[in-house]
């Protein structure tokens, strides 16, 4: 029998699961049992669709046999079977290939990889040494059987088989001194598993079951009899009553379907009657998913037509906003034929999407309104994607999200929402302030902050590329607008200090310019400023673009370099604007230097690089050495 390769990602995951410390094996049977029901799933559907497919449903079974002298578990259903090129290109790759890459950016050591991904079919080899799959595609004259001892490759040859359908034959690993792989030989331990993890599945999961019972005509004389019993309760778990499920119950369906391994934030069930009945299962993450903020990222949600699967990833049914909720659709009054291209169109489809989106909102506004924790764990995960939902499609949701968004307050020194910050706002004040930068700690050293501490104005800090973006695109909330820190004419002032200021720009309009002059340029306009209380300097913008914002697009690969109208703006009561008078008239050398320190001065606060750091240092260091 000639021997083929495993393709080299699968190899790893192989000798992985092969050499696997993971303690939670048993997950091997929930992915069998789970990609069972699926090839169920499959037939079943074309049989709804396709009138030449006829077949019996109330036939479907998922049957699992143990052999225990052979020390072999199989577990057969007759779903859609394999051909042999479907052996060859779905158990000699494997088909989450994210799964890989992912794990070898983390720690190499970290076994857990089984238990966050669910890596299917390969997860046997944690139990098996040897497995075989004998396959007959439905329709097909022709079976085949794919048998592997591990890393070392598998094979491919034609076989007898009656049905249609697949058998998957495990030979069981001997036991060792940490695992009892006995344990899967065992009926009552497979069938507990089995309820376990897969008590939900739709279709019937049949084993032996060794009872015992009492003699026909005996009355304390027992004897052992095995009966073939359905182990599952065969209820999809979204048509259960809310109040018999538990908690573990709904994790683990999570688990199972959505490949994650932590437990989700928040669980919404919910069932519909009306226009378009409905029921969804729908999850909030605890965490992004590891591809959450790449274009890989596939949103959508299982849908299903009266138990039957219809779509995987039903990307129609959640905005983009939403698109970390996790879940499934199951309703009764959806075509069976609906396909991706007709699915925009759909009535009912579009019902149903308009209420998820309605329940989602309201249960996240519960959460922030009833469990700010939570809410503020599930922000550090998705905020991103609401803050940039904002800003995107023209600020088109801004309205829908406005009360979602959590901005950092630095008076109260905790994320706030904006209604909050509206409700704490100061007498006299008009505007809701933010100032930008890369850490808390920085903005609250920024000079501009001054002035707004000396009013006691709360200022939210932004610190996320995307922040500055999104009140940008909102522009205003409940009538109030945004106002960076930075940019100019805050008027702020009272009446008298903006026109000793205003005389004072006046009166030193042409040194001023020779001061811009000297920066090249590089500022739209240096003046006198009162906005500071003890810092010398700082930079101001004027227009849409600020600093952070020139810093942001900077960085993108445009061509087109943004820049930010910048203002130096000199404290007017600084000792500092006295000397640079004194050197206009006495020494305009001097004074050029001057102009340039203080314009470093002035973007290094920013954050911004220097263009000339060695010309500024040798300025420095001559006049400490003076
Ligand atoms: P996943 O189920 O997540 O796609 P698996 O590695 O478990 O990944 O399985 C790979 C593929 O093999 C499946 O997508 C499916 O196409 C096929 N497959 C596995 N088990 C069966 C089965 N019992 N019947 C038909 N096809 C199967």
């Amino acid at each position: 029998m000639s021997k083929k390769q495993f393709k080299a990602e699968s190899k790893k995951l192989l000798d992985l699961m092969i050499n696997s410390i993971y303690t939670n094996k048993e997950i091997f049977l929930r992915e069998l049992v789970s990609n069972a029901s699926d090839a169920i799933d499959k037939l079943h559907y074309r049989s709804l669709t396709d009138k030449k497919v006829k077949i019996n449903t109330d036939d479907f079974a998922i049957n699992v046999v143990i052999d225990k002298d052979k020390r072999t578990l199989t577990i057969s259903d007759n779903g859609c079977g394999m051909t042999k090129d479907e052996l060859e290109t779905n158990l000699g790759t494997i088909a989450k290939s994210g799964t890989l890459a992912f794990k070898e950016e983390n720690n190499p050591k970290d076994l857990d990889i089984i238990g966050q991904f669910g890596v299917g079919f390969y997860s046997a080899f944690m139990v098996a040494d040897k497995i075989q799959v004998i396959s007959k595609a439905y329709g097909s004259d022709e079976a085949n059987i794919w048998e592997s001892e591990g890393a070392d490759g598998y094979s491919i040859e034609k076989c007898d088989k009656d049905t249609y359908g697949t058998s998957i034959i495990l030979t069981i690993k001997e036991d060792t001194e940490h695992d009892t792989f006995s344990d899967y030989l065992d009926n009552n331990k497979v069938k507990d598993i089995i309820k376990k993890y897969s008590d939900y599945i739709r279709y019937p999961i049949k084993m032996d079951i060794e009872e015992e019972q009492l003699k026909e005509g005996s009355k304390d004389e027992y004897e052992t009899v095995t009966k073939n019993i359905t182990v599952n309760s065969m209820l999809p778990l979204w048509k259960k009553n809310k109040k018999e499920i538990t908690d573990e119950e709904y994790n683990n369906f999570y688990h199972n379907n959505f490949f994650d391994y932590a437990d989700p934030l928040k669980t919404i069930h919910t069932s519909v009657e009306g226009l378009c009945s409905y029921n969804a299962l729908l999850y909030i993450p605890d965490h992004a998913p590891y591809d959450f903020y790449t274009k890989e990222y596939e949103k959508g949600l299982q849908l299903y037509s009266n138990g039957v699967l219809i779509m995987d990833k039903c990307s129609d049914l959640l905005p983009d906003y939403f698109s970390f909720v996790k879940g499934l659709v199951d309703s009764s009054d959806l075509s069976l034929n609906i396909s991706r291209e007709t699915l925009q169109q759909d009535h009912q489809v579009k019902l149903i999407a308009k209420n998820i989106e309605k329940k989602i909102k309201k249960e996240l506004e519960d959460m922030l309104a009833n469990d700010r924790e939570k809410y503020e764990k599930f922000y550090e995960a998705f905020g991103m994607q609401l803050k940039f939902s904002v800003y995107n499609n023209f600020g088109m949701y801004k309205d829908t999200l406005k009360d979602l968004l959590l901005f950092y307050s630095s008076k109260q020194g905790k994320q706030i929402t904006l209604k909050e910050y509206l409700d704490n706002m100061k007498e006299g004040q008009d505007k809701i302030y933010y100032a930008c930068g890369e850490t808390h700690d920085k903005i609250d050293l920024m000079p501009q902050i001054e002035q707004f501490k000396d009013k006691d104005f709360d200022v939210l800090y932004l610190t996320e590329y995307v922040d500055e973006f999104t009140v940008q695109a909102m522009m205003e909330y409940e009538g109030k607008s945004f106002a960076n820190v930075s940019s100019e004419n805050l008027n702020l002032d009272d009446e008298e200090n903006s026109k000793k200021v205003e005389k004072e720009n006046k009166d030193n309009k042409e040194m001023l310019e020779l001061m811009k002059t000297t920066l090249n340029d590089d500022v739209h306009e240096v003046r006198f400023t009162s906005r500071l209380k003890k810092h010398p300097v700082c930079l101001t913008t004027e227009g849409p673009i600020s600093i952070e914002m020139e810093k942001v697009m900077r960085a993108m690969p445009t061509e087109e370099k943004i820049k930010a109208s910048a203002i130096l703006e000199i404290n007017e009561a600084h000792p500092i604007a006295e000397k640079i008078k004194t050197l206009y008239k006495k020494d305009k050398d001097e004074l050029a230097k001057y102009t340039k320190v203080l314009y470093a001065q002035a973007r290094l606060i920013e954050g911004l690089p220097l263009d000339n750091p060695t010309e500024i240092s040798n300025i420095i260091c001559d006049m400490i050495s003076k």
